[in-house]
């Protein structure tokens, strides 16, 4: 998911609406813009992405000088209405409004122990949980009730929260995702992503800390903490794929990392062949570190048709299958009688691989050799991202010569985890640390018996 915010902008949802737009990519299946004009709360969102959500008139609908924002892309709570971001809740005195990025682990529990407790859940979203929570603590000033709340949830998230008169921003206390703050003019900005930054003409400032609570209201921008700092466990996968390569992620640009990593991947894996290509969009850049670092020239042996959606984000194994022959189209004129390097970001189920390796030699390639630009995905995430199940993780059942055969390839090599984490970590400080779980198996938190339970995923 992404999320945006702004504090004290007179075209607060339209800037909204510009960020969302830059964070589509996050999240394609639902979009939501809250407002607050002091005396009220304003809200629109729906199914589908930010143009299908928003027109220019629902836009000038949503008055008031805040707003925070959200891309939904689900990992749990599954898709519907009810769970897109941002959620409002209203009490006879004013209302809340809250969006997320990111997975709880001890969701199930809360859910639970809120229902015992008397409370009616309205979505399936974690979202609400943290609503309730702090509902719970309504007796405490807000930022009280906020700072416990937090004290009560684990696992990855980078929340927004908003009433009338007050913006709350909060980042776990591992910092699992990206979370920058800038400023347009004399207004705050927050977004999951510094490329939404860029296209508002908003200025970076700093990343938001991790167990960082920021309070934004008339008084201005006020940072407090609710958790003591703990060593940062950014999401990996944030450079590998997630993010924009325009973005800069804790400071480091998410291209030139991914370059970095191609160029290791050359070192741990050469091959001899004619040309390198990359997987559009996310996988060119780490193309060309691997063609710069090899000496093999990087061409352009496929092409991605721009008007279909990623194929990861649909939910189905029917649909992903459809949508990536749809997506990408091989260059016959470049790849015919060549040895190529193909050049993938990350392998999840294998889909992609497959169909493109097929593709590549229908279209006359000599020889495929696929490099991928991260370690094998042998475990599942319970932060945010959808690396699926370990059943359907290709990497965590099948050898890698197994693999090799089963996506059709004459050779397949994966990066270290070595290799990734010097293409990401620069110092070894409490601010740099890496997630490497799905990697690795070391999770970072405790992992719940409940964050398991099938009927909750
Ligand atoms: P697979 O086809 O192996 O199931 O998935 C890997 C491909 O999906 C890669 O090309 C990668 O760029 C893309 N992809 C889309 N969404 C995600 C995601 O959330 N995580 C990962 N690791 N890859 C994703
Ligand atoms: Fe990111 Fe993997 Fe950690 Fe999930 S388990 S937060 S995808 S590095
Ligand atoms: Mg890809």
């Amino acid at each position: 998911c992404g999320v945006f915010g702004i504090y004290g902008h007179e075209k607060a949802a339209e800037m909204t609406y510009y960020g969302l737009h830059a964070l589509q990519h996050r999240g394609q299946e639902g979009a939501g813009i809250v407002t607050s004009d002091k005396e009220a709360l304003h809200i629109h969102k729906g199914i589908g992405l930010i143009n299908d959500v928003f027109s220019e008139g629902q836009i000038k609908n949503l008055p008031g000088n805040s707003a925070i924002g959200h891309v939904r892309y689900t990992t749990q709570g599954g898709g519907g209405y009810e769970n897109v971001q941002p959620l409002v809740f209203r009490s006879q005195t004013s209302g809340l409004a809250l969006c997320h990025n990111g997975n709880l682990v001890n969701a199930f529990a809360l859910k639970s122990n809120l229902e015992a407790q008397g409370s009616i859940l309205q979505t399936t979203s974690d979202t609400e949980v943290v609503a309730h929570l702090i509902k719970r603590s309504g007796h405490l000033p807000l930022e009280e009730a906020i700072k416990q709340a937090l004290g009560m949830i684990k696992g990855a998230y980078a929340f927004i929260i908003m009433t009338e008169d007050t913006m709350y921003v909060a980042l776990d206390p591992r910092g699992f995702r990206p979370l920058s703050l800038g400023k347009l003019g004399e207004s705050y900005v927050v977004a999951s992503e510094t490329c939404a930054f860029d296209l508002i003409g908003a200025k970076y400032e700093r990343e938001v800390k991790p167990g960082e609570l920021l309070i934004i209201n008339e008084d201005g921008l006020r940072s407090t903490t609710y958790s003591s700092p703990m060593s940062r466990t950014l999401c990996s996968m944030e450079y590998v794929y997630f993010s924009r390569p325009d973005s800069n992620v804790n400071g480091l640009n998410v291209h030139a990392s991914r370059k970095v990593m191609g160029k290791q991947l050359a070192k741990e894996a050469p091959v001899e062949a004619d040309i390198v290509t990359g997987v559009p969009d996310s996988s060119i850049s780490a193309a060309i570190g691997y063609s710069e670092a090899s000496g093999i020239p990087y061409e352009i042996g496929l092409v991605k048709n721009r008007y279909v959606g990623r194929t990861f984000i649909q939910p189905s194994q029917e649909l992903r299958e459809k949508g990536v022959k749809m997506k990408l189209s091989p260059v016959r004129g470049i790849v015919e009688g060549k040895r190529v390097v193909m050049i993938d970001d990350s392998i999840v189920r294998g889909t992609t691989s497959r169909r493109i390796v097929n593709l590549l030699k229908e279209a006359g390639a000599a020889e495929v050799h696929v490099r991928i630009a991260s370690p094998p995905i042998v475990n599942p995430c319970y932060y945010g991202i959808d690396t699926s199940t370990k059943g359907e993780l290709i990497a965590a059942n099948y050898s890698l010569e197994e693999m090799r055969k089963e996506i059709g390839a004459d050779s397949l090599a994966f990066l270290s985890v070595d290799g990734l984490e010097s293409s990401i970590v620069k110092e070894d400080t409490l601010e740099q640390g890496i997630c490497h779980a799905c990697f690795t198996g070391k999770y970072p938190t405790e992992i719940y018996p409940d964050t398991l339970n099938p009927a909750y995923k």
